[in-house]
């Protein structure tokens, strides 16, 4: 039987280079239920925070994987939910500064920064990536689906906190939807709420991966890229480039594939980047692994891409 693990990767993120990643919370544990999810709907919306994964064997298995592979540019708390419900958060960050000096990034929906125990427990971290999507309740609420007791300006205020208390790195990601948020007025809303935040870049995303719900569609490039001008901050749109870095000639195990498809569909050049192997290789071992119907292919925007088949 596969073991999934707590620490994956590395896997090589558009954003961070090659990250070593750490899953705090089991699927699908989160304080929304965005309809753009990569990870499909939440089945457990909460604002209860639990050390839903322990954090004494999550620190045990990174120093393993730490020794076990070249060093990753991040080491990436994440999860298949959001990470900061994990109640042993702060112990984990002092764990891992005690273990290594690799830069350690947070990435947070920030729906829950309102609360002061959690921006202290961030307050280590190298980098926070929190997201907002919506300028106003109305589209949080259409977007985000938040846990009901959540309100779009304790959400900001939470936002506004941190960014005071914090002097590490903040890169905020703002995910727009065609015909929704991804319209100039509602842009300009969400540039506004920027400039309190005052965050030291702005990352523009959009729908790259099959969505939880199918009316959540992407923003053209061009449109991103001028939308892009309307920020008082540094402003990047995410590139769907991926760095092809061959590490290893071996080939990848059926384990370390199920661990990275089960966070997240992936097409065949991230999956080669994030294992580190050859594409020749990695597509063996997929062709292999969809006759045995433990991974499904799914054709989305001119690609293929590929997840873990839940039961
Ligand atoms: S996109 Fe992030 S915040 Fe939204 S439901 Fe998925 S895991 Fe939660």
């Amino acid at each position: 039987m596969t073991q999934i693990r707590h620490v994956y990767g590395p896997v090589c993120s558009r954003r961070l280079g090659r990250s070593l990643g750490i899953d705090l919370v089991p699927y699908k544990i989160c304080s929304y239920d965005c309809i753009y999810c990569q990870l499909g709907r939440t089945t457990n919306l909460t604002l209860e925070r639990r050390e839903y994964v322990p954090i004494a064997a999550v620190l045990e298995e990174l120093r393993a994987q730490l020794a076990a592979v070249p060093a990753p540019d991040y080491i990436t708390l994440a999860g298949s939910g959001e990470p900061t419900l994990n109640s042993g958060l702060g112990q984990l960050i002092e764990g891992i500064r005690e273990l290594t000096e690799i830069p350690l990034a947070v990435l947070t929906n920030g729906s829950l920064l309102w609360m002061p125990e959690v921006r202290a427990e961030l307050i280590k971290a190298d980098l926070v990536v929190p997201s907002l999507d919506a300028g106003d309740e109305a589209l949080f609420h259409h977007v985000n689906r938040p846990h009901p007791s959540l309100s779009f300006a304790t959400m900001i205020d939470g936002l506004v906190k941190f960014r005071r208390e914090f002097s590490g790195r903040i890169w905020l990601e703002i995910f727009l939807l065609g015909g929704v948020t991804g319209i100039l007025y509602e842009v300009d809303k969400i540039a506004a709420l920027v400039d309190r935040m005052q965050p030291d870049r702005v990352q523009l995303n959009t729908v790259a991966r099959p969505p939880a719900e199918e009316y959540a569609f992407a923003v053209n490039r061009e449109k991103l890229h001028s939308f892009s001008k309307r920020f008082s901050v540094p402003t990047d749109v995410v590139s769907e480039g991926v760095q092809d870095r061959i590490v290893s000639l071996s080939a990848p195990q059926e384990g370390e594939l199920l661990t990275l498809l089960s966070r997240r569909p992936c097409p065949l050049s991230e999956i080669a980047a994030g294992l580190g192997r050859a594409p020749n290789e990695v597509l063996k071992l997929l062709e292999k692994m969809m006759q045995q119907k433990l991974i499904a292919a799914i054709f989305k925007n001119g690609r293929y891409f590929y997840q873990t088949v839940r039961s």
